[in-house]
């Protein structure tokens, strides 16, 4: 049977101003990337985008909001975006990716009809210090368990090429597999001269062993792959299906545009790959 590929669109919801430093992230204030900077998109706006992601068959949709962390304000809005789009549109996994959260933060986000909360582990301990000065990885994974014991489903994962190494893959793999995450977002640095970064994306070899590796090492578990792909794949996209892959982000992405839907299912279509009609892969 035809391996099935479950499609998530991403919501910026709040975008930039974020006072943190994390060195790939252009909605840091620090960096003054050249980004669109709101507090709040307008809700009705955020419905109909869940409609058209629905209509470019996603079965997943994430409401993003900048900054560090889940504090009383953003709570109050994603609560609000979530329950106007269960109003109207029915079928779509909610997930929110809102920062470092406290458990009963967390149970509300699941009492307003949240399905999923995303919040990635990003790279190994030691090499986030590199990475980001204003929080601790540690307080990334205590909220990833959080999220665990608030009973949401937890997508987590990181973002490669950002000057890592092997071992700090590793490690970063190890530490997921303790959290044993739904699913496993894997992004690929998109470089901005606006970052501290430097200017380069990882080849695409490299790229795809980063996936066949996260394969082998989880079996069952779902792999996306988001940021970063079209500049990383380019025209060999198709490719990381067969290392392993079985989601990607379909759309835009926070602060970089995506591929257009209808390119994106199209060559799924000439792969021969069923696009899931649910969640739970059905
Ligand atoms: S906390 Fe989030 S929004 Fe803020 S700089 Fe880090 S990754 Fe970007």
């Amino acid at each position: 049977m035809a391996k099935k590929i479950f499609l998530c669109a991403i919501s910026n919801i709040s975008s930039g101003s974020c006072n943190e430093d994390c060195a790939f992230c252009a909605q840091s204030s620090k960096y003054k990337a050249d980004i669109e900077r709101y507090r709040k998109k307008n809700i009705d706006l955020i419905v109909k985008e869940a409609k058209e992601a629905k209509r470019n068959k996603a079965v997943g949709f994430c409401l993003v909001t900048s900054g560090k962390e889940l504090d009383e304000s953003r709570l109050e809005f994603v609560c609000e975006a979530a329950l106007a789009i269960k109003k109207e549109v029915s079928g779509l996994n909610l997930i929110a990716c809102n920062g470092l959260a406290d458990k009963e933060s967390l149970k509300e986000l699941k009492k307003c009809k949240i399905d999923s909360y995303n919040h990635n582990l990003e790279t190994s301990k030691n090499f986030y210090k590199k990475i980001c000065s204003t929080h601790e990885w540690e307080d990334r994974f205590q909220t990833c368990l959080n999220a665990k014991e608030a009973g949401l489903k937890l997508c987590s994962g990181g973002i490669f090429g950002m000057g890592e190494d092997e071992r700090d893959r590793e490690e970063f793999f190890e530490a997921l597999k303790e959290l044993d995450p739904d699913s496993i977002p894997l992004n690929f640095f998109h470089p901005n001269p606006s970052l501290p970064l430097p200017l380069r994306v990882m080849p695409v070899d490299e790229a795809l062993e980063v996936i066949k590796k996260a394969r082998e090492i989880f079996k069952n578990k779902r792999l996306m792959v988001a940021g970063g792909r079209e500049i990383t794949f380019k025209e060999r996209q198709k490719e990381i299906f067969k290392a392993g892959a079985d989601a990607i982000v379909i759309g835009n992405y926070l602060t970089t545009k995506g591929a257009k839907a209808n390119s994106d299912l199209k060559m799924l279509k000439e792969l021969g790959l069923e696009i899931a009609e649910s969640c739970d892969g059905k």
